[in-house]
């Protein structure tokens, strides 16, 4: 068996440290906005490079409180990728504005700066590009267009914690990035969390009053806010786990050479290319091919965890129909949708492991 994500092998790695920071925070009697998160909130500031981190509930909400702390809302425009998690569009429609879904790179995940440009309109109030699979967006042309125009930018770093673009951590080169701490990311909580960087003092100043009901001093609020905090226990498992981040990131990369070396020439079958400029944080190996219901089969029977994302893009979903986007809409993230598969991936995925999937999409894909 090969799970596509071996989460047990990081509470055994880190249980001595782990077990630590619980004992701290249990015994230090305060649960909700204290210490950890403060010194959490320095750490990956400065592990970003940016000036200022505000620690949140989760990925989501650290998208939409960016959103509300811009006061972006009904009649603004938001510029999203149509390859990406709901997630990414749930943040804009929840502040009341307009996603205006952009297409990606024809080699890539990410939104294609080339036709960033075509949509924008005079309604248009922010960008927010998804470092998509740990692989960061084209960052340098999307903010150019952005300072032409007079745009926000939030980068949606929830896959890409530790990825660059030439040489500057995503979520640092925005005008603020959006962190998720879901225990799956790469540096993941033990529960939900999340987290937003940013140069600017004022907007994270209004940060720390959104995040808590729109309060600064108990119990005077200044403003309709969220419930929306990371709390210690994950702050100091987070604190923790940051240490290694790099680290488990440099893992997931030799992982994706291996794959790159194991699956090179299977005719049909895509394989992930990273730009020159881009240091992906390898989040998710992502394969392309027409034949992937055979291939998930032939994985499923090898005892081999494969899963897809994305198999809906969010404008074919329910929860968009009002939108009135049909199939055909974007026909690149709807490929996208038909043909990835994510096989494993991890910083305790083994070389044997990558050998013995790569052998089976060998077998199956033929050729080889
Ligand atoms: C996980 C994820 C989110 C949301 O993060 P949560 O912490 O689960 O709310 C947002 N965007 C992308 C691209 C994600 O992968």
């Amino acid at each position: 068996m090969i799970p596509f994500l071996d989460m047990k092998s990081v509470y055994a790695e880190l249980k001595p440290e782990l077990d630590a920071a619980y004992a701290r925070v249990m015994e230090s009697g305060w649960y909700v906005l204290g210490k950890e998160v403060e010194a959490f909130e320095a750490e990956y500031a400065a592990f970003c490079g940016s000036k200022h981190c505000v620690g949140v509930g989760n990925g989501l909400e650290a998208l939409e409180m960016v959103l509300r702390a811009w006061n972006i809302g009904p009649g603004d425009e938001v510029i999203v990728p149509s390859n990406t998690y709901i997630a990414t569009w749930l943040a804009v429609t929840a502040v009341g504005a307009t996603v205006v879904p952009v297409e990606p790179h024809p080699a890539g995940p990410n939104i294609d700066p080339e036709r960033l440009a075509a949509a924008i309109t005079p309604r248009t109030k922010a960008i927010m590009p998804v470092h998509l699979y740990g692989e960061p967006a084209d960052m340098d042309p999307i903010m150019a267009l952005a300072s032409k125009h007079g745009l926000k930018v939030v980068e949606d770093v929830a896959q890409a914690q530790g990825s660059k673009v030439r040489g500057r951590r995503a979520g640092s080169i925005g005008h603020a990035g959006a962190h998720s701490f879901f225990p799956t990311k790469n540096i993941g909580a033990f529960g939900d969390g999340g987290a937003v960087t940013t140069d600017d003092p004022a907007v994270a100043d209004r940060l720390r009053a959104l995040r808590n009901y729109g309060s600064k001093v108990k119990y005077v609020n200044i403003e309709r806010g969220f419930n929306s905090r990371l709390d210690e226990l994950q702050a100091a498992f987070l604190r923790v786990k940051l240490k290694h981040l790099d680290r488990w990131n440099e893992k997931r990369r030799a992982v994706a050479a291996l794959y790159d070396d194991k699956l090179a020439g299977i005719a049909g079958l895509g394989l992930p290319r990273t730009p020159q400029w881009a240091e992906s944080a390898w989040h998710l190996y992502v394969v392309r091919t027409d034949r992937r219901a055979d291939l998930m089969k032939a994985l499923d029977r090898a005892g081999i965890g494969a899963l897809i994302h994305y198999p809906i893009p969010p404008h074919l979903q329910q929860a968009y129909a009002d939108l009135g986007l049909p199939k055909g809409s974007f026909p690149l993230a709807e490929k996208l949708a038909e043909t990835v598969l994510s096989l494993p991936m991890g910083p305790h995925l083994q070389g044997d492991a990558v050998d013995k999937v790569a052998d089976v999409v060998r077998r199956t894909l033929g050729n080889g």
